[in-house]
C-alpha cells in the first residue's frame, strides 16, 4: 500500500480504519472485530480510536482484536480536551493503554482544543513519549490559527498530524489548512471521509462510480487519497465494507472525473472555518 511519511520519517499506510461507534452493542462486536481483523489483513493498519468512543468501549474492542497482533497495527487514540492537563493527559493515557491492552500507543492525539493551554498538553505528550507510553503525538480539529499557536511552541513542530473532517462535500481545508500543513510536512488525516455514509447517493459520485464500475464509497475514498499528504480512516464495521474501502486504492481518477466532482462540489475560494462533525 502507498505510504505517507510522518515528520519523524516513519512511514504509515494511507488507508486505515476508524472505530467511532464500534464496541457499543455486544450483538455487533463479532462483526466489528472481524472488520478490524480484515483491515489488518489488508494492510490498512492505521487503527483510529478514542477514549471518547463509547466511553472506552471502542478502545476495549480494539484491544481485544490487537491482543494477538499488536505489532501489525499503527494504533491511534485520543485524549479528551477536558482531560488534557498535565496530570489529566497522563491519567487518560494510562486508561487508554489499559483498555487497549498495550504498553505503547503509536500516535496520541488531542481530540480537539479546549481550555487547557496547548503548552501544558504538549508537555504531557513529551513526558509520555520519554516514558515510552506513546511514540508520536498529534492533534485533531485544529484550524489554521490553532496550528500556528501549536507550532510556535517549543517542540510544537513535532506534531505528527492534524486529524480533521475532509471529504468531497467538506472541502474548506483546501483553502488554507491543507496547504499550510503540506508546507510544513505535516500529513493531514481525513476523518469521516464518507461523510458518515450520507454522501454515497451524491449524483456526481454515483456517475463517476458508474464510469469506473465501482461503488460510490470507493470513489469518495479515492478522491480523498488523491492528495499525496492525506491519509483516510473510514469507519467500516463489516469485513465486506472494509474490502470495498480497500479497493478504493485501485481506482485511478481521471481529469474528467476530478472536473465532474469539482463542478458538483467546487473547491473553496475563501476561508471557511474548520468544520467538525
Ligand atoms: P465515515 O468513515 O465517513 O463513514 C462511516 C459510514 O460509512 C458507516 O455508516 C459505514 O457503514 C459506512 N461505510 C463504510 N464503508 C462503506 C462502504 N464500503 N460502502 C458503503 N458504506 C460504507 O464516518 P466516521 O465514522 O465519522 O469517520 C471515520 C473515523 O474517523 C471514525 O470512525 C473515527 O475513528 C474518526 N473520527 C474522528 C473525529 C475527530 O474528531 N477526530 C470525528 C469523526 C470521526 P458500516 O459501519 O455499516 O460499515
Amino acid at each position: 500500500m502507498r505510504e505517507i511519511l510522518l515528520p519523524s520519517g516513519e512511514a504509515v499506510p494511507v488507508l486505515g480504519i476508524g472505530t467511532w461507534g464500534m464496541g457499543e452493542y455486544p450483538g455487533n462486536a463479532a462483526r466489528e472485530a472481524a472488520a478490524i481483523q480484515m483491515a489488518l489483513d489488508l494492510g490498512m493498519s492505521v487503527v483510529d480510536t478514542a477514549e471518547m468512543y463509547g466511553d472506552g468501549a471502542a478502545e476495549e474492542l480494539v484491544g481485544k482484536v490487537l491482543a494477538a497482533r499488536r505489532s501489525e497495527a499503527f494504533l491511534i487514540t485520543k485524549v479528551l480536551p477536558h482531560h488534557a492537563t498535565l496530570r489529566g493527559t497522563i491519567a487518560a493515557c494510562e486508561g487508554s493503554l489499559r483498555r487497549l491492552g498495550t504498553d505503547t500507543i503509536d500516535l496520541y492525539l488531542l481530540h480537539w482544543r479546549g481550555v487547557v493551554p496547548l503548552a501544558e498538553t504538549l508537555e504531557a505528550f513529551e513526558r509520555l513519549q520519554r516514558a515510552g507510553k506513546i511514540r508520536h503525538w498529534g492533534v485533531s480539529n485544529l484550524d489554521v490559527a490553532d496550528m500556528e499557536d501549536l507550532v510556535r511552541l517549543p517542540g510544537g513542530q513535532k506534531v505528527a498530524t492534524d486529524q480533521v473532517l475532509y471529504n468531497l462535500t467538506r472541502r474548506g481545508i483546501e483553502f488554507d489548512l491543507l496547504p499550510g500543513c503540506v508546507g510544513q510536512g505535516i500529513p493531514v488525516m481525513a476523518y469521516s471521509p464518507l461523510e458518515q455514509g450520507r454522501m454515497l447517493d451524491d449524483p456526481a459520485l454515483v456517475r463517476v462510480a458508474a464510469r469506473h464500475g465501482v461503488r460510490p464509497a470507493q470513489i469518495a475514498l479515492a478522491w480523498v487519497l488523491r492528495h499525496p499528504l492525506v491519509l483516510a480512516i473510514p469507519k467500516a464495521s463489516s469485513p465486506q465494507h472494509v474490502r470495498e474501502c480497500h479497493h478504493a486504492l485501485d481506482v485511478q481518477l481521471t481529469l474528467r472525473d476530478l472536473a465532474d466532482l469539482d463542478r458538483a462540489h467546487p473547491p473553496p475560494t475563501h476561508k471557511r472555518v474548520l468544520e467538525v462533525i
